[in-house]
């Protein structure tokens, strides 16, 4: 089956530690300890592909046991991949620690997801896609060869600026047909365009700006779609001409990491199952979202279409 959507993006091992308090400098605590994978790149593969879209992850792993769990992952979980395998790095994984108060802190290692090289990416899955998808977990020269042969070839390309980085690399937009950044991210790409003029901007003032003024700000990157996510407010969609708030799904949220990827991904995998509308497909991606929100984990927390599906049923009928 050809994939519709095409993931270029990380793979990290997550190494999760649950503990009542952080140790200090030089303590040991004991713990508990739970494994999964993750990277946003992944999450929003197995995101798409859960929402119901033929997705394909190009990614790059070591060659040690965590890159052959990956591979056992995704073939477990029916995403199809493609994981160059780099033999001198290891494969990318995060130490995450979680108090009992619910406050991480997290170290993590690219590895391998840095070395992923244009030379190491199949052609022909870009060009065949519908919509193609890049974060910032990899090489922005990497990135930006991805982009650039996906648009040319007419997919919907969608860039995820993930996580926030001080060396963003502007160019990457001139290939991009939608930019999907979070508050942080928003606020972080803003500071650092020279026409801003918008040094200061906080990333607790995104979600207070006037509808006009955020879509003013939008237009800026000069990129045919933004979509801001705004966590628990929802997300703010700014075409061309228009802009739109979509409001949130009221859920129980009991684990928001990873809140993004479920959108990213559930919006990729829109975009293919309703004709390629931005808005319809940004509203099936918030549903998405907020059904990842209500389950631990991060790719564990995707939820399947048939569960998509009963959760817009019932919301259709309230
Ligand atoms: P990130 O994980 O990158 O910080 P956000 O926090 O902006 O991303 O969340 C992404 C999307 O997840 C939001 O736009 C919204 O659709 C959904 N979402 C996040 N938190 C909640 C919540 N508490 N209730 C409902 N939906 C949520």
């Amino acid at each position: 089956m050809k994939a519709r959507v095409v993931i270029v993006g990380s793979f990290i091992q997550d190494l999760a530690f649950y503990t009542k308090q952080f140790p200090q400098p030089g303590e040991s605590v004991i713990g508990d300890f739970r494994a999964g994978p993750g990277g946003k790149g992944f999450n929003q593969a197995v995101a798409a592909t859960r929402a119901g879209a033929a997705t394909l992850f190009i990614g790059a792993v070591g060659h040690d046991v965590f890159g052959a769990g990956a591979k056992k992952f995704a073939h477990a979980e029916g995403v199809p991949v493609h994981f160059v395998e780099k033999k001198k790095e290891p494969t990318g994984t995060a130490v995450v620690s979680i108090n009992a108060a619910g406050q991480n802190q997290i170290i993590v290692a690219l590895g391998a997801n840095l070395t992923l090289h244009k030379q190491d990416i199949p052609i022909a899955p870009l060009q065949s896609a519908q919509v193609v998808v890049c974060q910032g977990e990899n090489d922005f020269k990497t990135v930006a060869h991805v982009l650039r042969i996906a648009r040319k070839a007419g997919a919907i390309t969608v860039l995820n600026p993930a996580p926030m980085r001080a060396d963003f690399d502007f160019a990457l937009l001139r290939h991009t047909e939608v930019l999907v950044p979070n508050e942080v991210e928003f606020a972080g790409l803003i500071r650092a365009l020279p026409r801003s003029g918008l040094r200061n901007l906080a990333t607790e003032e995104v979600s207070r700006l006037p509808g006009d003024q955020l879509h003013g700000l939008c237009r800026m990157f000069n990129v045919p779609i933004v979509i801001v996510t705004l966590g628990a407010r929802g997300c703010f969609v700014s075409q061309p001409e228009v802009y739109t708030r979509i409001s949130p799904h009221e859920v129980d949220a009991v684990d928001t990491t990873g809140a993004g990827d479920a959108f990213v991904g559930g919006f990729a995998a829109g975009l293919v199952k309703l004709n390629r509308n931005v808005l319809e497909a940004a509203h099936f991606a918030n549903a998405v979202a907020a059904l990842a929100v209500t389950q631990h984990g991060t790719a564990a927390a995707m939820p399947t279409s048939r569960e998509l599906a009963r959760f817009l049923r019932k919301r259709d009928h309230k």
